[in-house]
């Protein structure tokens, strides 16, 4: 079965999938972090990511692999485990513009399709119900307000002994939102067979249940 779950930066849905797939035994794929990966390869390398040949001859270089440990997915970039350094503000700004890209998409579209082909999976990212998975017997759109989502990270960043601005979060989210929304390959929009699921006034616990309550009830 597949389950895919799109929405906006900071809905909480890698939080969200993580634990409904942890209850259904499920595989929980990130795809999220594999174009991060990439962004973080093009970041390091200083790839100009407008020279048409310099993008393909760095793709060409790139490895992307997922290895699951005790059901955490670790992303292996030519055969390093980068899943702690792609988190970063930096690489998700780059993940946003290198995403838009016609061969980075291209390049992770088999490698999805193929891992939902060969498991129970619930996938997470921005086209998994309108362009990966168009066939999965669930469709969750994830989302919750700039303010919430915004409100969120913060709390996050914080834990994590950052000294965040709440503003300038607030306005990477509405940055990344817009240019998920807006670009021409496989931008981020509700699938129309897909749930709509605003999370603003739930928690994570009710999510999750009605996750499992929408899977029990698309069997
Ligand atoms: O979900 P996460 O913030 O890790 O994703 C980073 C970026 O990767 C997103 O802003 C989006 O541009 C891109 N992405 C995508 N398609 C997906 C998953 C992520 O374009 N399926």
């Amino acid at each position: 079965m597949n389950i895919a779950v799109d929405g906006p930066a900071g809905a909480g849905k890698s939080t969200i999938a993580r634990l409904a797939a942890k209850e259904l035994g499920f595989i929980y794929v990130d795809t999220g972090a594999m174009y991060r990966a990439i962004a973080l390869y093009l970041l390091d390398n200083d790839t100009d990511i407008n020279d048409e040949a310099a993008l393909k001859s760095a793709l060409d270089n790139i490895n992307i692999n997922i290895v699951y440990e005790n059901n955490v997915q670790h992303v292996f970039l030519n055969l390093q485990d980068v899943s702690t350094e792609i988190r970063s503000e930096k690489v998700g700004k780059m993940a946003s513009t290198s995403s838009a890209l016609a061969p980075v998409r291209a390049k992770l579209l088999d490698l999805q399709r193929d891992i939902a082909a060969k498991n129970d999976v619930i996938m997470d990212g921005r086209d998994i119900g309108t362009n990966i998975l168009p066939n999965a017997e669930l469709k969750i759109y994830l989302t919750a307000s700039v303010d919430v989502r915004a409100e969120r990270r913060y709390k996050e960043l914080q834990l994590h002994g950052e000294n965040p601005d709440l503003e300038e979060i607030k306005k990477g989210i509405e940055q990344r939102d817009y240019q998920d929304m807006n670009r021409d390959i496989a931008p981020l929009k509700q699938a129309e067979d897909a749930v709509y699921l605003d999370t603003s006034d739930m928690d994570i616990p009710e999510v999750v249940d009605k996750i499992i309550q929408l899977k029990k009830e698309a069997e």
